[in-house]
């Protein structure tokens, strides 16, 4: 018998028809033999309504009572996809984070997982029925309840199936699968049928929005295989997995990403300790700064840019102006309309050529490159946003995408 953890998210528990759709699909799999943990996030957009609630009544709600009010939306989904189970006649339970075994840190909002006490849960597997359990939540080691930080419910079901050795771990939502890019922005852009989960993580950081970076780190470092797939179709998605369990490809994807800006610092002195100061001074205001381009000075003088949420430009042009005085720097340029593509794949590592093949595809199209990063596994440009789709489909194109796939 196997186990499977299935991760329902909150477009796929909507309403009651689509509870019911859920409720259907999970007996099927049960009824097929397998053992079923089920692990749902709120309904819709609950969690956000909880939210604008909590602001309406204090502007500053406390940390806890936060908590307490956004766990309730979880709660509703379990109890109401346990109903709809029980209606087609297989036993089931709901469990709270907490009544799951899931510890966290005490860190309310944001936090981490501690420890998995599955013994309920194995309890209740054992005993055939099956389980339910609310995404997003624990318990900490105060015996508070504490929430994961949004979009975490992945998290608890990865986290799940890592602890009770799952054989796998579905996450159902309203995409198919991964895709070589957004298929909004290129129409022949096709489903992965698996790809690596270090692929996977470079997605998720560079505008790939379909599983977040903290559940597919978890996965990773607990060799737990996802298959991302439909709520709606219920086809087959895509496998991310180790590796060298997966069907090799020089590429996997392009990404593209649009929530970053940038800042440039023409003319700082070229010695030590510049860089240094800088960064400490973005890193105390909690700039979060992603990309770093510092060019190879010829006169003494050094130019800088640097890339970060676009939220952040406000603080990143005070703390880098005032810096920049201090030094003499000759000025600080702020720029928002910025966008980065990336090329991902496992495969560029032994293959050379990528990175010309994607310089020469985007100049073909007239784009210039402001700033170039890598990874052993990554290419990405910064360009003007206005270009950026045009470049997502030359490059898709050239690197022939929509054919090369596994
Ligand atoms: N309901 C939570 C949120 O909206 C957790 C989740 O959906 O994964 O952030
Ligand atoms: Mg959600």
């Amino acid at each position: 018998m196997t186990l499977v953890v299935q991760k329902f998210g909150g477009t796929s528990v909507a309403d009651a028809d689509r509870i019911r759709a859920v409720a259907d699909h999970v007996v099927r799999t049960r009824r097929r033999g397998h053992d079923v943990v089920v692990v749902v996030s709120a309904m819709g957009r609950s969690t956000d309504d909880l939210l604008e609630l909590a602001y309406k009544v204090a502007p500053e709600p406390p940390a806890r009572e936060l908590d307490m009010l956004i766990s309730a939306g979880e709660r509703i989904s379990m109890a109401l996809l346990c109903m709809a189970i029980d209606d087609l006649g297989e036993p089931s339970s709901s469990f709270t984070g907490s009544q799951a075994g899931i510890v966290t840190d005490t860190t309310h909002g944001k936090a981490k997982i501690l420890e998995i006490r599955a013994d309920r849960v194995e309890e209740a597997v054992a005993a055939g029925k099956i389980v339910v359990v609310a995404g997003f939540q624990g318990v900490s080691t105060d015996r508070e309840v504490t929430t994961l930080g949004r979009g975490a419910s992945d998290l608890t079901a990865v986290a799940l199936a890592a602890a009770l050795g799952a054989d796998a771990c579905e996450i159902y939502t309203d995409v198919a699968g991964v895709y070589t890019a957004d298929p909004r922005v290129v129409p022949d852009a096709r489903r992965l049928k698996s790809l690596a989960f270090e692929e996977m993580l470079e997605m998720a950081a560079t505008g790939g929005r379909v599983l977040a970076a903290r559940s597919v780190e978890y996965a990773r470092n607990h060799n737990v295989n996802l298959h991302v797939r439909s709520s709606f179709t219920w086809e087959p998605g895509t496998w991310v997995k180790k590796e060298e369990e997966v069907e090799k490809a020089i590429l996997s994807g392009v990404t593209h990403d649009t929530s970053e800006a940038k800042v440039t610092v023409v003319g700082v002195p070229d010695r030590p300790g510049i860089a240094a100061r800088l960064f400490r001074a973005l890193a105390d205001e909690s700039v979060n700064v992603d990309m770093i381009e510092q060019n190879v000075s010829v006169t003494g003088l050094a130019d800088i840019s640097f890339t970060f949420p676009k939220a952040d430009l406000t603080v990143a042009m005070r703390v880098t102006e005032a810096i920049a005085a201090d030094l003499g720097a000759a000025r600080v340029a702020g720029d928002s309309d910025i966008a980065r593509i990336s090329l991902i794949g496992a495969g560029m590592k032994t293959h050379p050529g990528v990175a010309a093949t994607m310089f020469e595809t985007l100049a073909a199209e007239g784009l210039n490159i402001e700033m170039i990063s890598t990874s052993p596994i990554r290419i990405s440009c910064v360009v003007r946003a206005a270009d950026v789709e045009k470049g997502v489909r030359a490059l898709h194109a050239a690197f022939e995408l929509e054919t090369l796939q596994p």
